[in-house]
């Protein structure tokens, strides 16, 4: 990818806030320098919203509520359809872009236009298929009505790692339902929500349905929004720390609200699992993503007859990546998002090793331009480490040997996360059995990945409330209401 070719992209993508159906500068004049993480380089500097601006947003996102509300639910869903079309279109832009702010490989940032714009098919498809439902109370004296309302305004709170496929999963089911919305990105990736809110443009969303508050001040601009009594809903991804400051602050106001928060995955394998697909599965789980996933597998509990031998598979194919600029060929680890990133790895695998655990490759910092860090194996991680109760959030993957199921699903269950767990075994009753004692919201069962549209997304525990994606995901934006009319033959 020559650099003419990013200076070309970014210099198309807005720079300013998206409110109103306007691109407004921002009201203090303050702006955000982007960093591209793989040399540390600004790559652009755009608008840093104020309380002044976020007010504004508010004020947009209520006035186009009643009218969003009722337009036509093909309307709308046209309206996602055409979005999802236009992505397609500029599939290559957009993941080049996000290579660029987030660093991610390119083939990865590809895969990431192929699942966030699965969002748009799927609540286009969903926004005309809200139900409800019609029939005799029990005493036969009335005749109860249960439809689906819109909840209202939403305010839409995304992370910087997945920087498309976490603004569609919530955009998309939002406008499905008939919900105005103002989406604040990660201040570390916000290009691509920019980008995104253009091609909304482009695909005729009218405006003030959807608005974005670009700003290096998430905290100060999120209180007021949350305390106006015309905001109904909050939809968050983020961390466990942040995420319950916020319900704190939404409980106020009594919104609805989805959390999608930390997680510590488990990934287990079993005697009898296929090593094959154990150690392709590994891959896929750990080192997706750079490991900056909170589905990333965090920690894996191997049976103690085949640690060794997971291990050294696994060694094996780490030693293989590639570690360099997303933009590059044959790359498979970027860098990680920033320093604090690199320091959090960093210790972790230094507590875990003075605790007993042995480094089988890599450990450590790049020294260099970007934040990159060596992709890690280490071995016979021994309990009270901190990497067994944190997110790593880096290529770090580390092996605890257990001796029985019992004793595999206790260490799994060991954590107040619930996010997803990945079970390798080909023993079906066993599998059978982990689907109801794996303490998560989903698990992976001989497969290192299990995003997907059509798919509820989310956790149990301190992972989060509510689900993302499949048949729930609209109804996370949509009130019931229950109507009950007299027995018309009475
Ligand atoms: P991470 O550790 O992955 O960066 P955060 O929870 O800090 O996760 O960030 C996730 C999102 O939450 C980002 O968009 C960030 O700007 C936002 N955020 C962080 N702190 C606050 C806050 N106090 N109020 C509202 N949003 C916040």
């Amino acid at each position: 990818m020559s650099s003419a070719s990013e200076a070309a992209l970014l210099a198309k993508v807005p720079d300013r806030l998206f409110i109103g159906g306007q691109w407004l500068e921002s009201s203090s004049g303050k702006a955000i320098d982007v960093i591209d993480p793989a040399t540390g380089l600004v790559i652009k500097t755009i608008a840093d919203a104020s309380v002044a601006d976020a007010a504004l947003a508010m004020d947009a996102a209520a006035a186009a509520q009643d009218g969003w509300a009722r337009t036509a639910p093909r309307v709308r869903g046209e309206i996602l359809r055409r979005a999802f079309d236009l992505l397609q279109e500029r599939a290559d832009e957009f993941a080049l872009l996000m290579t660029l702010e987030m660093g991610k490989p390119l083939a990865e940032a590809r895969g990431e236009v192929t699942y966030g714009g699965e969002f748009l098919r799927w609540f286009s498809e969903e926004a005309v298929r809200i139900s409800g439902r019609y029939g005799s109370n029990p005493e036969g004296t009335g005749r109860m009505i249960v439809t689906h309302l819109p909840v209202g305004p939403s305010y839409l709170i995304t992370p910087w790692n997945f920087p498309l496929a976490m603004a569609t999963r919530k955009i998309a089911p939002a406008l499905a339902a008939g919900c105005t919305a103002i989406v604040k990105p990660a201040e570390l990736t916000p290009l691509t929500t920019l980008y995104f809110a253009r091609l909304l443009e482009d695909a005729g969303l009218p405006a003030g349905v959807l608005n974005v508050l670009t700003t290096s001040a998430a905290g100060e601009i999120t209180t007021p929004i949350l305390a106006d009594s015309r905001l109904r809903k909050l939809s968050f991804t983020g961390s466990t720390a942040v995420g319950v400051r916020l319900l704190k602050q939404a409980a106020d106001n009594v919104l609805r609200t989805s959390m999608e928060l930390g997680g510590n995955a488990p990934f287990i394998v079993f005697e009898d699992a296929n090593m094959d697909k154990a150690v392709d599965g590994a891959m896929l789980a750990k080192f997706r993503n750079i490991g900056q996933a909170c589905t990333a597998a965090n920690r894996f509990i191997v049976h103690e007859s085949v640690a060794d031998e997971f291990a050294a598979r696994v060694t094996e194919r780490v030693r293989a990546l590639s570690v360099g600029r997303g933009t590059e060929d044959g790359v498979t680890i970027g860098p990680l998002i920033n320093e604090g990133a690199l320091d959090k790895a960093e210790r972790l695998v230094r507590d875990a090793v003075d605790r007993g655990a042995t480094v089988l490759t890599g450990g450590g910092r790049i020294e260099g331009a970007g934040t990159f860090f060596e992709p890690t194996v280490i071995s016979g991680v021994t309990p009270g480490s901190a990497i067994l109760n944190q997110e790593i959030f880096g290529p770090v993957l580390s092996i605890i040997p257990f001796t029985d199921e019992d004793d595999a699903v206790a260490k799994a269950n060991d954590t107040e996360f619930g996010l997803v767990g990945y079970v390798f075994t080909e023993d079906f009753a066993r599998g059978q059995r982990l689907i109801e004692t794996l303490q998560t919201g989903m698990m992976g069962l001989n497969v290192g990945v299990v995003s997907n549209a059509a798919a509820p997304f989310g956790g149990v525990k301190q992972s989060g409330i509510g689900r993302e994606g499949g048949a729930e995901g609209i109804h996370e934006y949509l009130e019931t209401k229950y109507v009950l009319t007299p027995n018309p033959f009475a």
